[in-house]
C-alpha cells in the first residue's frame, strides 16, 4: 500500500484564492486588512520569517508592514509600541516575532496585544475561547494542519486522533480543534509511556515534537492519516539520513544537511492512508493561515460575520 501524499503547497494555493476573494469583498467595503509584524533584534531566522510574511501579505492584497526594533529595546518600550498598534485602526493583525531578547518577558507582550488583533492566536483569551469551542483567533499551524486533514477526505468525527506534543502553539490548540470536530483525542508527550501502543489505534496522527524520525511506519495503524508538523535540520552524517530515498540522501550529501520531519516518511508512507511530506506539507499552510486570521480579524473587529 502506498499513502496519498497530502500536498501542502496545493492546499495553501486554494486557501490563498479564498483569501483573495475575501480581501476583495473587504475592499468593496473600504477596508484593506493591515498586518504588522514586530521584530526585536536581528536574529537571521526571524528576519527570513518576517520578510516572507510581509511578502505574502502584499501578494494577497493585505497591507503588510514590519517594525524592526533594536536588540536592546526595553520591555516597557515594546509594550508601548504594542499599545499604539492596538489603538491604530488601520492595524487588524499584530504579531510579535518570537523569540524575544532576554530582557523582555514574552508572555507580558503577548498579553498586551488586543485579543481581537492577536493573529498568532497566542493570547490567553484566545486560547481560553478555543478550549470552550467559541469563536477565537486560532494559532496558524494547527489551523493549517486541520485544513490538511480535511483536504485528505478523512472523517474526523469519531476517529481516534493522537497528537504528539503538547506545546501551546501546536499540540494543545490542535487537540482542541480535533475535539471540536468530535474526534476522540489523546495527547502524547515526552513522558508518555507506550507511544507505539497508542499509535496502533490512531486513525489520525499528528506529530509536533521536533525529533527527527521519532515515528516510523511499523508504529502506525494501516490507513492512518499522518500529519507531520516537525521541522528538523539534520546533518548528512545523522543516522536518520540512511532511511531517506537515494535522491534525498544525495541532496543531504551535497548540502551537508537536510530537512526532515518527526515521521520517517519512507516507511510511514507504506503504511499510512495519507501523509504530509516535509518540506511541502504543514509548512506552506502556516503562513497562509496567518493571512486568513488577519482577514478574519479585520471582519470581526468591525462586527461583520
Ligand atoms: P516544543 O518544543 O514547544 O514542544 C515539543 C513537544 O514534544 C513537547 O510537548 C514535548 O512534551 C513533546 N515531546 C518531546 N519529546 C517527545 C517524545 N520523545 N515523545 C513524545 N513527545 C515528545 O515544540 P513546538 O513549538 O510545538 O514545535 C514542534 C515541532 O514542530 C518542531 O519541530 C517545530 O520546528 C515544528 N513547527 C513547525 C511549524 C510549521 O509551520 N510547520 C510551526 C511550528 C512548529
Amino acid at each position: 500500500m502506498s499513502a496519498k501524499i497530502i500536498d501542502g503547497k496545493a492546499c495553501a494555493a486554494l486557501v490563498e484564492q479564498e483569501i483573495r476573494e475575501e480581501v476583495e469583498a473587504l475592499r468593496l467595503r473600504g477596508v484593506q486588512p493591515g498586518l504588522v509584524a514586530v521584530r526585536v533584534g536581528d536574529d537571521p531566522a526571524s528576519e527570513v520569517y518576517v520578510r516572507s510574511k510581509e511578502k505574502k501579505a502584499e501578494e494577497l492584497g493585505l497591507a503588510g508592514r514590519q517594525l524592526q526594533l533594536p536588540a536592546d529595546t526595553s520591555e516597557h518600550d515594546l509594550l508601548e509600541i504594542v499599545m499604539a498598534l492596538n489603538a491604530d485602526d488601520t492595524v487588524d493583525g499584530i504579531l510579535v516575532q518570537l523569540p524575544l531578547p532576554p530582557q523582555i518577558d514574552a508572555s507580558k507582550v503577548i498579553e498586551a496585544i488586543d485579543p481581537q488583533k492577536d493573529v498568532d492566536g497566542f493570547h490567553p483569551i484566545n486560547s481560553g475561547l478555543l478550549q470552550e469551542g467559541r469563536a477565537a483567533l486560532v494559532p496558524c499551524t494547527p489551523l493549517g494542519a486541520m485544513r490538511l486533514i480535511v483536504s485528505a477526505g478523512v472523517v474526523i468525527e469519531g476517529a481516534h486522533a493522537v497528537v504528539i506534543g503538547r506545546s501551546s502553539i501546536v499540540g494543545k490548540p490542535l487537540a482542541a480543534l480535533l475535539l471540536q470536530e468530535n474526534a476522540t483525542v489523546t495527547i502524547a508527550h515526552s513522558r508518555t509511556r507506550h507511544l507505539a501502543t497508542l499509535l496502533q489505534s490512531a486513525d489520525i496522527v499528528v506529530a509536533a515534537v521536533g525529533r527527527p524520525h521519532l515515528i516510523t511506519g511499523e508504529m502506525l495503524k494501516p490507513g492512518a492519516c499522518v500529519i507531520d508538523v516537525g521541522i528538523n535540520r539534520i546533518s548528512d552524517t545523522h543516522p536518520a539520513v540512511r532511511h531517506l530515498t537515494e535522491e534525498r540522501q544525495s541532496i543531504a550529501r551535497k548540502n551537508g544537511s537536510i530537512l526532515v520531519g518527526d515521521v520517517e516518511f519512507e516507511s510511514a508512507s507504506k503504511i499510512a492512508g495519507s501523509i504530509t511530506p516535509v518540506p511541502g506539507g504543514v509548512g506552506p499552510m502556516t503562513i497562509v493561515m496567518l493571512m486568513r486570521n488577519t482577514v478574519v480579524a479585520a471582519r470581526r473587529r468591525r462586527g461583520w460575520a
